[in-house]
């Protein structure tokens, strides 16, 4: 019998290209998105379930992987991509915004992983691929809570494989870089960083997005399906690694963070991204 996904977000950008990475493969997919009129190119596909999923309401993330052990018989990988990012000046971003940044990036995270286990412990077997972003690794401007919600899944991904490892089942951190092709852009909009914030940071900004610009235009064409083979290859080798770098542009970032000393990594990343006042 062909083993089941379930995917968070597949509406666009890295959830949809992985949900058809895993159909492409043979497996049975649970495309799961909060406006499944979103997934209408699914109907073509075979072995895909299109369903709805909000990962800021419980019922729908029940109620998705009910109707995936139903229609499939089980459900073998989740993988937890839904997220959205802000890029602005902390002091400018209001506190619902903060709450709903951790409410879909990482408390969403988990409640579905909160929901699946019950399915995982009682066939003693089971993987997570949660989305985290090189952004879960090291600090960047004008991300400071995007930056916070991706390093919460980081630690808590490391804790609970350890108590996930007791009961068979497996967890993984996957880390993309920029792609600026996915949807992600139109609703962090870094853009807005420019809009409504105190003059003293306006300098500061312009330098930010000068380097992210040059980033972008740096940035991989075919980054979404590398990230999206990435994600199924992580699900898939059989191994219990628990990080996996997706893209090549983050690499001299997570080796200043993992292989030279603190004050080594934080000199570059300083050298690489504005610190201090500009101009
Ligand atoms: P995207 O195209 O904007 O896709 C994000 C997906 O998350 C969409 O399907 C969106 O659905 C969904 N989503 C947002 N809020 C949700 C909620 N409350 N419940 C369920 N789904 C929700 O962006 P992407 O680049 O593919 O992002 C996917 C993941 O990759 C995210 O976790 C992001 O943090 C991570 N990532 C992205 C980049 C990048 O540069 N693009 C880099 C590193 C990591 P709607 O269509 O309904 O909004």
């Amino acid at each position: 019998m062909a083993n089941t996904v379930l995917i968070t977000g597949c509406s666009s950008g890295f959830g949809k290209a992985t949900a058809h990475e895993f159909a492409r493969n043979g497996w049975n997919v649970v495309a799961t998105m909060r406006d499944p009129a979103a997934g209408t190119e699914f109907s073509e596909v075979p072995n895909v379930l299109v369903t709805r999923l909000d990962v800021q309401d419980q019922s729908s993330i029940d109620g998705a992987i009910a109707a995936g052990i139903d229609h499939f018989g089980g459900i073998d990988v989740v993988v937890n991509n839904a997220g959205f990012a802000i890029n602005s000046i902390f002091e400018t971003i209001p506190k619902a915004k903060v709450q709903e940044i951790f409410e879909v990036n990482t408390f969403g995270v988990m409640d579905v992983i909160r929901a699946i286990l019950p399915h995982f412990r009682a066939k003693h077997a089971g993987t997570i691929v949660n989305v985290s972003s090189g952004v879960g690794v090291f600090g960047l401007p004008l991300a400071s809570l995007y930056n916070a919600s991706k390093f919460a899944v980081e630690g808590f991904s490391e804790s609970l494989s350890y108590e996930l490892s007791s009961i068979g089942v497996t967890i993984k951190l996957v880390e993309p870089g920029a792609a600026p092709s996915t949807g992600f852009p139109a609703r962090s909009g870094s853009e807005t960083a420019r809009l409504d914030v105190p003059e003293e940071y306006r300098d500061f900004i312009d330098a930010a997005l000068g380097v992210y610009k040059g980033f972008r235009t740096g940035a991989d064409e075919n980054v979404i399906d590398k990230v999206a083979k990435g994600i199924f290859a992580a699900a898939t080798d059989g191994s219990d690694r628990l990080r996996y770098v997706l893209t090549e542009d983050i690499k001299p970032m997570i080796k200043a963070r993992r292989e030279t000393s603190e004050d080594e990594y934080v000199a570059y990343m300083r050298g690489v991204f504005p610190y201090g006042r500009q101009k």
